[in-house]
């Protein structure tokens, strides 16, 4: 262990760490990130394959984003987003509101992602406290779903290992079974099938719509879940079953906005306009906390009234609106336009499947490769046949996690689910080298 390790586990208490596993396994203290690599302190470097929890768009130390910084902090670091405003917000809330689905017109900005999605909460509950449906007190969410770590968010989370613990404090919420595609029930295919599995859904909401005021959920891909993929059918129903009870979609796009799932945002593949939509991680490029939550007009009214009415969302912050991280999203934008980063990745996801099905699917232990953009993953079963899952107390993952990091390749699994979620700066060399030592670190973990 080097000093600064000794230091760290000292003072620092690290997130989603038990953090007795650090005895034999220090933190990797990182001296500087350049492209998709990061390098230690001890001169050893490791792809970011995981684009450090899913932040990353241009790689670590990007020419244009550090210039962005540099010049809007000539200017202003910060100012109190209440009464004042300043540039670089307003000109993201126009371009945001510009290229995200229709009838989201309003920007409200949070910090984080779970921030965005608490503000989400709370607004879908007051809209319907203020007209007139006060019994909608209530949120949906899917199996498997995860929408962040604060209290509010952890409501309608559903993966035990997160939020079982906390359950006694946290909001009373509907589970809803939503799709397992590798499993499905109904042994369909999730590019062919008609989202059968959407009955569950149906059933909730037409029982229970008088005290839901929203669904949340993930589109198109539960990331924490281990990037499940489902059909975006799933999605338009969704949409047509929420407006024929008012319910609140509300689209938490903060894994997946931003060109991960080859389009601009999730919704789009499925063509439809959620009523709220969180948005944080690629917002700013990997950069700095930032997140945003657009709603429709039609919420937005809902609130517009004489201060005496007591009808305003007071939900704040106190970096609301962080001028240094709005311009980091604006420069981020730019580069999407300049770039053509979506029609570049089209051609790298198409790479990332050719190697991940050359030199992964063989292995007897992987039971699905399942893509969609830039996200990839292939998850690990016991059994090919029967897709019987390993014990998690084996922590398959977290050891093959482990001796990825020997051969320079950061992965983190997610459980049994090795997934490749890289910057988008990514070289097809550089992809050939993340899919390969996926394959060895597999190889090793099987082979001891
Ligand atoms: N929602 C989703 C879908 C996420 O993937 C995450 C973070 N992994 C969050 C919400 C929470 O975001 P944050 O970690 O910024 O609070």
């Amino acid at each position: 262990m080097n000093s600064l390790q000794t230091k760290d586990l000292n003072y620092i208490w690290h997130p989603c760490s038990q953090m007795k596993d650090y005895e034999d396994f220090p933190p990797i203290v990182i001296d500087r990130g350049k492209g998709v690599f990061l390098y230690d302190v001890d001169g050893n470097k490791y792809l970011d394959a995981v684009s450090s929890w899913w932040v990353n768009l241009f790689g670590h130390s990007n020419k244009r984003i550090n210039k962005a910084i540099a010049s809007q902090l000539e200017k202003l670091e910060h100012v109190i987003f209440v009464n004042f405003s300043h540039e670089p917000a307003i000109e993201l809330s126009e371009r945001i509101v510009g290229m995200t689905p229709e009838g989201l017109n309003k920007v409200f900005f949070a910090d984080n992602g779970s921030s965005a999605v608490e503000a989400a909460l709370k607004l879908s509950f007051q809209y319907f406290q203020q007209t007139g449906k006060l019994k909608k007190t209530k949120f949906a969410a899917i199996t498997d779903s995860y929408h962040g770590e604060t209290t509010g968010a952890l409501s309608v989370n559903n993966i035990d290992l997160y939020s079982k613990i906390y359950k006694p404090i946290l909001l009373n919420t509907f589970k809803v079974e939503g799709p397992d595609c590798f499993r499905c029930k109904y042994s369909l295919n999730r590019d062919i099938c008609n989202a059968e599995c959407f009955e569950h859904m149906e059933e909730t909401i037409k029982e229970h719509h008088e005290e839901i005021a929203g669904v949340i959920i993930e589109p198109m891909v539960q990331g924490a879940a281990g990037m499940k993929i489902y059909s975006p059918i799933y999605l338009k129903k969704l949409r047509k079953l929420c407006d024929d009870y008012d319910v609140h979609l509300i689209a938490d796009e903060i894994a997946v906005g931003f060109g991960r799932t080859g389009k601009m945002f999730a919704c789009e593949h499925a063509g439809i306009s959620p009523d709220i939509m969180c948005l944080s991680k690629g917002l700013t490029a990997g950069y700095l906390p930032l997140a945003l939550m657009l709603t429709t007009d039609e919420i937005y009214k809902a609130f517009y009234d004489e201060y005496t009415s007591l009808k305003a969302f007071l939900h704040s912050h106190s970096y609301t609106g962080n001028p240094i991280g709005c311009a980091v999203a604006n420069e981020t934008l730019n580069i999407f336009e300049d770039e053509k980063v979506l029609e570049k990745n089209m051609v790298k996801s198409r790479f990332l499947k050719e190697k991940a099905v050359e030199l992964l699917l063989d292995h007897p232990n992987v039971g699905e490769f399942r893509q969609l953009g830039m996200i990839a993953a292939v998850e690990l079963v016991k059994n090919k046949e029967t897709r019987e899952t390993f014990d998690w107390k084996k922590r398959v993952g977290y050891k093959i996690y482990r001796i990825a990091l020997k051969h320079g390749v950061l992965l983190r699994p997610l459980g049994n689910v090795i997934y490749f979620m890289p910057p988008y700066v990514i070289s097809e060399e550089e992809i050939d080298l993340m899919i390969s030592v996926a394959r060895k670190s597999i190889n090793e973990y099987f082979e001891t």
